[in-house]
């Protein structure tokens, strides 16, 4: 148990500067809420760091920009129809894992239910050089450029295929060892140094890696696939012949947005949303944090848990050292726009083809999700990333919905009519995001990812970018607890 009240070194220090400046005595009384810690940011991160922190005893103020809790975790209140009855339409995460710990641990906690994942991607067909092609005739395709035995890697898989082949890390935090500095090149150049024919290379683009090839580390692909492996050796417990018990991943029922509601819930009164913080000024004795309205706190020390797009436009005093500001400064994040959609009758029976499509043209994927009887009304997903959404996503929500369904019937003439936006999302686009996730841009990790999680004076810093071991939601909560304990070990 954390003691609530200052330490004698603390307590002396804090009363020798109070004394001794007036200033910092007229800002405090100034402050609207004093705190032992603020956090910044209602995302799973900084829940988790502010219930920790409750949890020991501090008095924590949590300070979120929007009206909505959960920050990428965003259950609308649009559904979907699936065997698992209506469940909200997901605009970000949805997928638990099953070595999530600290998810699983909040979700038991909080008394959530998990239900099973019911989100069956049917089969690919691919739309390369103008050919629409099915996934047997792939191999023999005039539209397939690769040589040899690659001719038979389906065209989803080959990107991701062929650079995990090139992966050198074993240990989750590898990423991050100066041994491994030498992989933090763009996917294309270390493609190209170990001998990847330049038709390989250029076909990665459209399969699994997109144009990102160029501007994102192998680093920061590394360590996803390192933490990726992990997860697919993981069964969980097994029955009597063997078998696993569990199916993974899986959903919360209700939604996901169910568990920074509950984490909220263990919070009496201490989120407080539409405060969108624009200030952080760091004194030897505390912290005033200003938002857009007007509003002033103070505290002893504060979490940010923003994503660096978006603290990169906080005013942040003293400014953060050399290599931990380049970071908030230039961090790259990727895009993803989704349109959520509603399929009227199965086309693909029309058509002959299978009913998912992955492209070389704006679209890149259609998923067609399975509603188990084949029959009638499907759901349907557009996924773009990396440079193609950033293109769709400069355009309306209206005219880049309708755009994608244009494409869809441009590449499928049977799709047309059967296709019905029911929700589209930019996570590049929402403001207090600007981007789905953090991608390293080659020479990033070794100029600043260790650097950039250093507490800067009593500002410390959490969220997923911050992530050393893990990767989506378990990133996030891992990153809030270590800022936790950062500042429990302070107090
Ligand atoms: C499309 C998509 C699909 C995903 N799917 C999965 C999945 O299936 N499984 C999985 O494990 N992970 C998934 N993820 C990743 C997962 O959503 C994130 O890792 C996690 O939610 C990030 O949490 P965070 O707290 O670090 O950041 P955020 O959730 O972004 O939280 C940051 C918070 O700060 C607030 N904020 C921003 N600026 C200010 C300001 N100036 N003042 C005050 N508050 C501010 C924001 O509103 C937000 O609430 C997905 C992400 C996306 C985008």
């Amino acid at each position: 148990m954390v003691r609530r009240t200052f330490s004698r070194r603390s307590f002396n220090k804090t009363a020798s500067v109070t004394a001794a400046g007036p200033f910092i005595h007229s800002r405090r009384a100034r402050a609207q809420e004093t705190a032992d810690v603020i956090v910044i940011g209602a995302g799973l991160a900084g829940l988790n760091a502010a219930g920790i922190m409750a949890d020991s005893g501090l008095n924590v103020t949590v300070l979120e920009g929007s009206s909505r809790i959960g920050g990428r975790v965003w259950s609308t209140t649009k559904t979907w129809e699936t065997n698992a009855g209506e469940v909200p339409i997901e605009l970000g995460a949805s997928q638990i894992s099953g070595s999530y710990a600290r998810v699983l641990d909040a979700v038991d906690r909080l008394g959530l239910t998990l239900i099973d994942q019911d989100r069956e991607v049917l089969p690919f067909s691919f739309h390369m050089n103008g050919m629409h092609i099915k996934a047997g005739d792939w191999a023999d395709s005039p539209a397939n450029p690769l040589e040899g035995e690659e001719r038979e890697i389906p065209a989803t898989a080959y990107g991701s295929t062929t650079l995990a082949k090139l992966n050198p890390l074993v240990e989750l935090d590898d990423w991050l060892d100066p041994r491994f500095s030498d992989y933090d090149v763009s996917v294309h150049d270390l493609m190209k140094r170990n001998g990847v024919s330049e038709q390989g290379i250029r076909f990665s683009t459209v399969s699994g890696l997109g144009t990102e090839i160029h501007s994102v580390s192998a680093l920061r692909y590394f360590q996803e696939r390192t933490r990726g492996t992990l997860e697919s050796q993981f069964v969980g417990p097994l029955d009597e012949d063997g078998k696993p018990i569990e199916f993974w991943p899986k959903n919360i029922l209700g939604g996901t947005a169910m568990l920074p509601r509950a984490m909220v819930a263990q919070l009496p009164g201490r989120v407080h949303t539409n405060k969108h913080v624009a200030a952080i000024e760091i004194e030897d004795d505390g912290v005033d944090v200003r938002t857009l309205d007007g509003s002033r706190y103070r505290a002893r020390f504060v979490i940010s848990s923003l994503p660096f797009t978006v603290l990169r436009s906080l005013s942040i005093w003293p400014r953060p050292p050399g290599p931990q500001f380049q970071a908030i400064q230039q961090l790259n994040y990727a895009e993803t726009t989704r349109a959520f959609c509603r399929i009227k009758e199965p086309f693909w029976q029309e058509d002959g083809f299978e009913p998912s499509i992955n492209s070389d043209g704006a679209v890149r994927m259609f998923w067609v999700m399975d509603n188990h009887s084949g029959e009638g009304e499907h759901r349907g997903m557009f996924v773009v990333t990396g440079q193609a959404a950033f293109r769709v996503s400069a355009r309306s929500p209206e005219a880049a919905s309708a755009y994608l369904v244009k494409e869809l019937e441009r590449m499928r003439p049977a799709s047309k009519g059967q296709v019905e936006v029911l929700r589209y999302h930019s996570w590049g686009n929402e403001p207090l995001q600007r981007g789905c996730s953090p991608m390293f841009a080659p020479g990033q990790v070794t100029a600043f990812a260790n650097e950039m999680i250093i507490p800067h004076g009593r500002l410390h810093f959490a969220g997923e970018h911050t992530r050393r071991l893990e990767y989506g939601m378990e990133a996030a909560m891992e990153s809030g607890e270590r800022a936790a304990f950062e500042v429990l070990d302070r107090t």
